[in-house]
């Protein structure tokens, strides 16, 4: 252990000499604090033993100014004032302890250098790692709060590069075919010509060496303490590069790019300063991946976007061209049925009958197609007027109509006078007509109850279509409302249908500024509460 004994007095230096001499101790003395610090800067010192009254420095101050060296080894103050409070000061600003002479031997002397070396080696690795969360942490910040990646990857290169006092750096990263490492980040190079944008590496090396020197690359962190003297690295010398070092940037074991960070001036790279890039570039590593997957699935929605409204176009133009032929046969089939082409018999009436009605069926179907294509489209508007209300209930009364093989008893609850609506009639009525239909499609026997009252308090109005149907399960209220969703899919469908009307009537509702519920049970009956702004 080398020992700087700051010591004006001859007779004080020459017993801590004695005191010391037993042990492996090595003795270095400074009379003057202006001495010492030339001394301290020669380096190679490991601890100070200090008195605090020189012919150059008095009192505590001569902790500080020694202390504002660079590299100062840790302090320990011999001194002649037994005083408790100036120990503590001491202490505070930054001796290890604070010995008193003549009470201090040997032993002590050197237990109180020992472990004052140690606790400064604690200190300042405690210090590093403290500096090292830090940066990890931002680093963590960085790749957190952006999914673009260039941003992300330059914020982890200021981080990386202020880590350890660097003066320029990189980041490259391997393009798909995993030979040209392409610039994707630079800073604090010179001159811009210096900063090559891809290198491919079975060019600059030949195919034989190239995978070897890839293995080199990427498994291990790379280090040159000596760039100047070393044989390549041309543009780094350029830059007045003195130190180089590189690391992998991974993920998942697989290697994406590499970062390198220089110095301009020489140094050396300690293990724990490597340790932190090769975290740094693991780190980075995750973010790209992160930011290569957001692509992936905006490109992929995109994609989807397009594949639906594909889909939605065709749906569009199918359902155009089927109505035109269909509404054809309607119109023969009438004409035939009223005798336009001749007497026709019952069974014929019968015959022509039915078909109207499953033309009726179609041409509903093809109708729900194509205004659910609209509504995906944003090709539907409001057409907003004054509604009365008790004439559209009373419309819909006079349309809505059991199935006489039905037992069901339809309701209607209403009162007679209601507020005027300035809403889209006709989108509210399609709403009540197809919760309608589906609640009498859906019930066998029982009751139907439409009902619809003015909610004053909050300007609303509410409709309700209750049924004491088959009901819906749990799992399922939430997919109805889905386009082409039914809760029977199979190919033994009791019921009709598209699964579109639920769609449309949740759309529309949307369109009218009001809400949708739902509540069922199954086996007992189902009810759909719409409730609309009075003005929308
Ligand atoms: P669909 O035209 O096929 O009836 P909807 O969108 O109107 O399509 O309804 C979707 C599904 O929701 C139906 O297939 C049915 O399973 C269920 N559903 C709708 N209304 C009721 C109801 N009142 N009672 C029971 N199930 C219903």
């Amino acid at each position: 252990m080398r020992v700087l004994l700051v010591e004006d007095n001859d007779d004080d230096a020459l017993l801590i000499r004695e005191a010391l001499s037993e042990t492996t101790i090595e003795i270095e003395r400074a009379e003057r604090l202006s001495t010492a610090l030339e001394k301290l800067a020669e380096g190679e010192l490991d601890a100070v033993l200090l008195d605090l009254s020189l012919p150059d420095s008095h009192g505590l101050d001569t902790i500080g100014r020694l202390r504002s060296a660079t590299a100062v080894p840790p302090i320990v103050v011999l001194t002649g004032l037994n005083d408790e409070e100036a120990a503590v000061k001491a202490v505070e600003r930054g001796a290890q302890d604070y010995l008193i002479k003549g009470q201090a031997d040997g032993h002590l002397l050197v237990r109180s250098l020992r472990y004052a070396i140690q606790r400064q080696r604690a200190e300042e690795t405690l210090k590093a790692r403290n500096r090292e969360l830090l940066v990890l942490r931002k680093i963590s910040e960085a790749i957190l709060g952006s999914l673009d990646l260039k941003l992300v990857l330059e914020q982890i290169l200021r981080q990386a590069m202020s880590s350890g006092s660097f003066d320029l750096g990189n980041i490259r990263l391997l393009d798909s075919s995993g030979d040209t490492l392409e610039m994707a980040v630079v800073k604090g190079y010179r001159d811009p010509q210096n900063v090559l944008s891809h290198r491919s590496i079975s060019r600059t090396m030949g195919a034989a060496q190239s995978s070897r020197f890839r293995d080199l690359l990427f498994k291990q962190p790379c280090m040159e303490e000596h760039v100047q003297a070393c044989k390549g690295l041309r543009t780094m010398k350029k830059e007045g590069v003195e130190s180089l070092v590189q690391v992998p940037v991974r993920a998942g074991g697989e290697v994406l790019g590499i970062i390198q960070l220089a110095s301009r001036t020489p140094r050396k790279f300690r293990h724990e300063e490597v340790n932190l890039l090769e975290t740094i570039g693991n780190q980075m590593g995750v973010s790209i991946q992160k930011a290569q997957l957001y692509e992936q699935t905006r490109d992929q929605a995109v994609e989807l976007k397009k594949a639906n409204k594909g889909k939605d176009e065709f749906l569009s133009v199918m359902s155009h061209e089927l109505r035109t032929p269909l509404n054809v046969i309607t119109g023969y089939a009438e004409m035939v049925r009223r005798g336009m082409f001749g007497e026709i018999n019952p069974e014929q009436d019968m015959a022509l009958g039915k078909l109207m009605g499953c033309s009726k069926d179609l041409l509903g179907m093809i109708s729900r197609i194509l205004q659910a294509t609209s509504i995906e489209a944003e090709a539907i508007g409001l057409e907003k007027n004054e509604v009365a209300l008790r004439c559209l209930l009373d419309d819909l009364k006079s349309v809505c109509i059991v199935p006489l093989d039905k037992d069901l008893n339809l309701h209607w609850d209403y009162p007679c006078e209601f507020p005027f609506m300035k809403t889209d009639g006709e989108k509210l009525k399609h709403i009540l007509q197809n919760l309608i239909n589906n609640a009498i499609k859906f019930t066998d026997k029982g009751r139907v109850t439409v009902s619809a009252r003015h909610l004053p308090g909050v300007k609303r109005m509410e409709f309700r279509v209750a049924d004491s149907g088959i009901g819906i399960s749990q799992e399922m209220l939430p997919v109805i409302f889905e386009k082409f969703r039914q809760v029977d899919s199979s190919d033994t469908r009791a019921y009709g249908g598209v699964g579109l009307g639920l769609f449309i009537v949740k759309k529309f509702t949307e369109m009218l500024g009001g809400e949708l519920s739902v509540s069922s049970e199954l086996g007992k009956g189902s009810t759909f509460t719409v409730t609309l702004p009075i003005e929308v």
